[in-house]
């Protein structure tokens, strides 16, 4: 994202704006800036605010006289008077932002937008995890924080040393460079984005390991995570497994999210005596 600088009059609208804190007045040059490193390409300054196309010269001229005066000449808040505010063309590894940041940008590996994962909402017609097996969703940098691709690959280094699977459909598994050390492309590692979400499953036997490694691996990494833990009930609809085991290990268990099964039917279909005719 860039501000133009030939059209901004400093009035700071946008700064408020921005869920990464990237931009700023810079009042040795009396125009907005965006800090490169920090702007995750997320499009909310572009994207979020009403533009106008004042007269950038007739405005500053009016703001100074006015300021002179002591009295302000101040846009609408929500507004970009002098529709200052640019997209610019993005290529690797820097596009990679906008992809994870920019909800209406859709990711070309799952052809999803957003965060680029239906996660296990879909598990009823998709079966990511089944009744032995238990999913994660490891997200990071929500709300408002961020994530360094770096910060990320230390997490899935540690959860391929475990022997964890990775989900296929997964935006992050797809950069992937090498999965059986959860190595992470080396081009992007140095990239920021809004947010992300690592999906991984297990066997039941492993849920206190991966627990706890990533509660350690929260601690060294320079961002916020969740996570989420889920699994397939049986056919009457109880959780026999994984709920005894978390209420062991100290986790109080609430069920989030409960899919009701209204799409294709994957459990076994037991025929009634009608059906059978
Ligand atoms: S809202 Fe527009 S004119 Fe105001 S500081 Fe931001 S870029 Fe400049
Ligand atoms: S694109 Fe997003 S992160 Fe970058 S400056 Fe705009 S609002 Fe901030």
């Amino acid at each position: 994202m860039t501000i133009n600088h030939e059209k901004c009059i400093a009035c700071g609208n946008c700064v408020a704006v921005c869920p990464m804190n990237a931009i700023y007045v810079d009042t040795t040059i009396n125009r907005a800036r965006i800090d490169d490193d920090a702007c995750v390409e997320c499009g909310t300054c572009f994207r979020g605010m009403s533009t106008e196309n004042l007269n950038p010269k007739i405005a500053r001229t009016i703001r100074m006289a006015a300021k002179a005066l002591r009295f302000r000449m101040e846009p609408e808040p929500d507004v970009c008077p002098t529709s200052a505010i640019e997209m610019n063309e993005l290529e690797m590894p820097r596009l990679i932002r906008q992809i994870f940041s920019d909800p209406v940008v859709e990711h070309t590996s799952t052809g999803i937008k957003g965060r680029g994962t239906e996660e296990v909402k879909t598990n009823d017609v998709r079966l990511r995890v089944d009744t032995d097996e238990v999913g994660y969703t490891i997200e990071f940098g929500r709300p408002g924080v961020g994530v360094m691709f770096s910060d990320i690959q230390i997490m899935t280094r540690e959860l391929a040393f475990l022997g964890v699977k990775f989900e296929k459909n997964n935006p992050i598994t797809h950069l992937l460079a090498d999965e059986s050390m959860g190595n992470l492309r080396p081009d992007i590692l140095n990239e920021k984005i809004l947010s992300a979400i690592v999906e991984i499953k297990t066997d039941i036997n492993m849920v206190e390991k991966v627990l706890s490694t990533v509660k350690m691996v929260n601690l060294e990494i320079d961002t916020v995570t969740a996570i989420g833990i889920s699994t397939r009930c049986t056919d009457e609809g109880d959780d026999v497994n994984l709920r005894p085991l978390l209420e062991k290990l100290g986790y109080s268990n609430h069920r989030a999210k409960t899919n009701m099964g209204l799409g294709r039917r994957t459990n076994k279909i037991i025929l009634t005596q009608t059906e059978k005719k």
